[in-house]
């Protein structure tokens, strides 16, 4: 197995640079060698993820949940913040993607890890005590419940889910959770046009629009992936999120 440190970060950093015209600091590789090592060993008692090898672990979970965010960082769309420091959310995080990556990567934000598995939560809070990240923090709980709470209803600016169901209940999931202008950011791998147009009929009556679907292919292995930007652009009707379950078992 190649060794995560050196030589593969450092030659990394063009590769950051050529496709998201950013670069990890010194401490960000760090807590990247960090949460890499410490998935690794978590790994032993829990299972958190199949990616293992360095490479592949770099390309999936540290590039992918940054490329997500890229056309925010780069003001490709426009993401209206409502104070200094934004309020993210993570739904699904497992193991913290794209969570944990984002947090290292925007400091000013306060971004929380949202998983229904509480075993996988009390890992990451093991993860961001030995990290030192104080802008992230953790819940427990189930998308569908969570977006009904007063304290997190409509409360923040960006939410991002990968790997958690299909596209109208990642739309029914996130949309209830931001303000409005808030922006909703679903990674997928392969997406199809009648995707898109089941997608948008259901974003709609959650008081969305389907702004930009991007697809790209990844640095090192080239696979195809696409993420999805809702915008939030009305209040969404109170109905939703639907009782548990509900919106997978009855996609809208
Ligand atoms: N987002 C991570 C990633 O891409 O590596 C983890 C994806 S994992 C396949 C799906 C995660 O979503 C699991 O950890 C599961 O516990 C969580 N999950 C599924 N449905 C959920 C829901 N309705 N509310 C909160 N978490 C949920």
């Amino acid at each position: 197995m190649t060794n995560f440190t050196t030589p593969l970060l450092p030659s990394m950093a063009d590769i950051w640079q050529q496709t998201l015209n950013w670069q990890p600091t010194t401490q960000q590789q760090k807590q990247f060698q960090q949460l890499y090592e410490l998935i690794l060993e978590g790994n032993r008692q829990l299972n958190l993820t199949r990616i293992i090898d360095p490479e592949e672990f770099w390309e999936k979970h540290l590039w992918d949940s940054l490329r997500g965010i890229a056309p925010l960082l780069s003001g490709e769309i426009d993401f209206p913040v409502s104070s200094a420091s934004p309020a993210f959310i993570d739904i699904g995080t497992g193991a913290g993607f794209p969570g944990i990556p984002v947090g290292c990567a925007i400091a000013n934000c306060k971004i929380t890890l949202l998983d229904s598995t509480r075993k996988k939560i009390t890992f990451i809070e093991q993860i961001l005590s030995e990290l030192a990240l104080s802008n992230v923090k953790t819940l427990v709980g189930r998308a569908e419940e969570i977006g009904q709470q007063p304290q997190h209803r409509e409360r923040y600016d960006l939410a991002l889910i990968r790997a958690v169901g299909t596209g109208s209940a990642c739309a029914e999931y996130t949309l209830p959770l931001l303000k409005k202008k808030g922006l909703a950011v679903i990674y997928r791998g392969n997406w199809t046009q009648d995707e898109t147009t089941a997608l948008e009929n259901a974003v709609e009556q959650l008081g969305g629009v389907v702004e930009l679907i991007e697809k790209f292919t990844t640095p090192l292995s080239n696979s195809i992936r696409h993420c999805l930007y809702l915008r939030k652009v009305s209040n969404t009707p109170a109905k939703f999120p639907r009782a548990v379950g509900v919106p997978t078992q009855k996609p809208l």
